[in-house]
C-alpha cells in the first residue's frame, strides 16, 4: 500500500492555498467545507476565491517574497496550485522545512500527501484513490459508489450518533452494541429515517431491536467458489462483511480475504495433505466455542462447502451443540475449472453424465467402484487426484478405459496463474510429473476434455493486458 488513507480534522485550522486561480478556488472550497481557516496567497487572485463565503484570507502578494517573509509554522497544511514549475519546487523545500503536510496539484512528486476522489454525504465520506497512479479511474469508480450510496445516508449517520450514548447505556458489551447497530441498518427503519427524517425514540426503538440483539451466535459454512474472487456469491460476500470471525482453508486465495470485514478476526485453519494445521475436531470446537460467545462466525472454504469439503462433520458438530448456522453453497472446483477451461462437462455427443469423485488417499481411492466410473459417454472429475492419479489410470484402463480417453489438468483453475494441460489417460501421471504441476489442481477424464483446445476462452495473460489497458485508457 503506497499511502495509508486518514481523514483529517481541518477545524479552525489554518491552511495555505497558493495560487488565485480556478484549481486553487476548487480546492479552497473543499478546505472551507472541512472548517478549515484559508489563508490564500498570490499576486492576482479571481473574483470568485474572493466572493466565496467562509473563513478565508486572501493576501495579494508575490509568492517567493511572501515565503521569504512569512513565518509559516502554525499552518498545518499546504496547497500548491500555481502553474510556475520552480516556484513549486520552492513552495515544497519550504513545506518540508516546517514540516507542513503539503499537496502540490497534478505533481505527485512534490507530495507528501495526496487527495482521494470523495463521495459526501456528511457525516459519511467514502475516499477513493489510485495512490495517485489514474486519479480519473478513481474518478470512475466513485461515480459508480455515487449511484450505490443513498443520498440521504448522511441523516441515519447523524440519527446514529445521537444514540450512541444511550446505547452503549443500555448494551454494556461490544458485541451487543454491534448486533444492535448491525439489526438497525437491516431493518426498515432505517430506510424510514432516511427517507421521512423521523427520529423514533431512542428507548423505544433500543427495546424494540433488543431481543434479537441477544447473545446468541450464528455459524455460517460459506463456499467461497474456487479462487476467481468474481465467482463468489452476492451472499457469501455479505456474510463474509458482517463477519465477527472468520475460519478459513488455506487454498482462499488472498484477493479473497481482502473482501472480509476489515476488523474481523482472521484465522487460517488450513490443511495441506497430509499436514493437518488444525485437526478438524478442534476446527468443529472453534466454531463451536466462537459462536457461543455470541460471534457471527463464517467458516470459509473453497469450492462449496459440501463437496468434499468436511461442511457436512462441522455442520453436524454444531447441530450437537445446539449452534444456529445456515449454509451458503459455492461453486465447487468441478464446474469452476471446468468452465474456466472451455471443458463442458456434459455434451450431447460426448457425456451424459458426470461424476465427481475424490483419489487423495489409498482409503479412498480403494472403495471407488472402478467398472462403474470406466464407463464411456461419462466425464471424470477428481478432486485431489495428482498423488494417486498413476494408480488411477492404470484402474481405469483395467476396467475397459481406452488408453486414449481424453484428459485435461487444470492448476489453479480460474485463477490470474490457471494452467491446462491436455493429453490422453495413458500418459495422465507423466503430463503431471513433466508439467510439474502442482496443488490446487484438478484432473478431468473423458471425451470433453479434448474440448479445451476447442474452447478455451480464458487467457489470464490477456486479462493483465486488458487492465492495463483500461489504466491507460484513463
Ligand atoms: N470444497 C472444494 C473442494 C475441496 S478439496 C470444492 O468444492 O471445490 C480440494 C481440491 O479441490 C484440490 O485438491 C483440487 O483437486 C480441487 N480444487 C479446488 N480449487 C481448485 C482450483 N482453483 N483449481 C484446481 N483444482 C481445485
Amino acid at each position: 500500500m503506497e499511502y495509508l488513507p486518514i481523514n483529517i480534522d481541518l477545524k479552525n485550522k489554518k491552511c495555505l492555498v497558493f495560487g488565485g486561480g480556478p484549481v486553487a478556488y476548487r480546492k479552497i472550497q473543499m478546505l472551507l467545507k472541512a472548517g478549515a481557516q484559508v489563508f490564500c496567497v498570490a499576486q492576482r487572485i479571481n473574483e470568485s476565491i474572493k466572493n466565496l463565503d467562509g473563513n478565508i484570507t486572501t493576501i495579494h502578494k508575490e509568492i517567493f517574497y511572501y515565503l521569504q517573509y512569512s513565518n509559516l509554522s502554525s499552518f498545518r497544511l499546504i496547497i500548491s496550485a500555481t502553474d510556475n514549475d520552480k516556484l513549486s519546487h520552492h513552495i515544497y523545500k519550504v513545506a518540508q522545512l516546517n514540516n507542513i503536510l503539503i499537496n502540490t496539484v497534478d505533481n505527485k512528486q512534490l507530495c507528501t500527501y495526496i487527495s482521494p476522489a470523495i463521495v459526501n454525504r456528511d457525516p459519511i465520506i467514502v475516499s477513493i484513490s489510485s495512490s495517485g497512479s489514474a486519479p480519473v479511474l478513481a474518478r470512475k469508480i466513485r461515480e459508480k459508489i455515487e449511484k450505490a450510496i443513498p443520498h440521504n445516508i448522511g441523516i441515519l449517520a447523524k440519527f446514529a450518533s445521537g444514540l450512541r450514548d444511550s446505547v452503549k447505556h443500555i448494551l454494556p458489551t461490544l458485541l451487543q452494541r454491534k448486533k444492535f447497530w448491525e439489526q438497525l441498518f437491516n431493518s426498515s427503519i432505517s430506510s424510514r429515517i432516511m427517507d421521512t427524517g423521523l427520529q423514533p425514540n431512542s428507548h423505544e426503538l433500543i427495546n424494540k431491536l433488543l431481543p434479537e440483539s441477544n447473545n446468541e451466535g450464528e455459524v455460517f459454512l460459506v463456499g467461497a467458489g474456487p479462487g476467481d474472487p468474481e465467482l463468489l456469491t452476492i451472499k457469501a460476500l455479505r456474510v463474509m462483511q458482517e463477519a465477527d470471525v472468520v475460519f478459513h482453508d488455506r487454498l482462499i486465495s488472498s484477493e479473497i480475504l481482502e473482501l472480509v470485514r476489515r476488523d474481523a478476526e482472521l484465522i487460517n485453519v488450513g490443511k495441506s495433505m497430509g499436514h493437518h494445521s488444525v485437526e478438524q475436531k478442534d476446527t468443529n470446537q472453534l466454531l463451536i466455542d466462537h459462536a457461543q460467545q455470541g460471534k457471527r462466525v463464517c467458516r470459509l472454504k473453497g469450492g462449496d462447502p459440501f463437496v468434499f469439503g468436511r461442511g457436512g462433520e462441522e455442520i453436524q458438530a454444531l447441530k450437537k451443540a445446539r449452534v444456529k448456522y445456515q449454509i451458503v453453497p459455492g461453486i465447487t472446483a468441478a464446474i469452476g475449472c471446468t468452465s474456466y477451461a472451455g471443458i463442458p462437462l456434459t455434451h450431447r455427443d460426448f457425456a451424459q453424465s458426470t461424476v465427481f469423485v475424490t483419489a487423495h488417499c489409498k482409503d479412498s481411492i480403494d472403495t471407488l467402484d472402478w467398472s462403474s466410473l470406466a464407463k464411456e459417454k461419462q466425464t471424470l472429475v477428481v478432486y485431489m487426484g495428482l498423488m494417486k492419479s498413476q494408480y488411477l489410470s492404470k484402474n481405469l484402463i483395467s476396467n475397459g478405459l481406452s488408453k486414449i480417453t481424453p484428459v485435461a489438468i487444470i492448476e489453479n483453475g480460474t485463477c490470474h496463474n490457471q494452467r491446462v494441460i491436455s493429453g490422453n489417460l495413458n500418459e495422465l501421471s507423466d503430463l503431471i510429473d513433466q508439467n510439474k504441476i502442482k496443488s490446487p489442481a484438478l484432473i478431468v477424464i473423458g471425451e470433453v476434455a479434448k474440448l479445451a483446445n476447442e474452447l478455451a476462452w480464458f487467457n489470464p495473460e490477456n486479462e493483465n493486458v486488458f487492465q492495463d489497458q483500461i489504466l491507460e485508457l484513463a
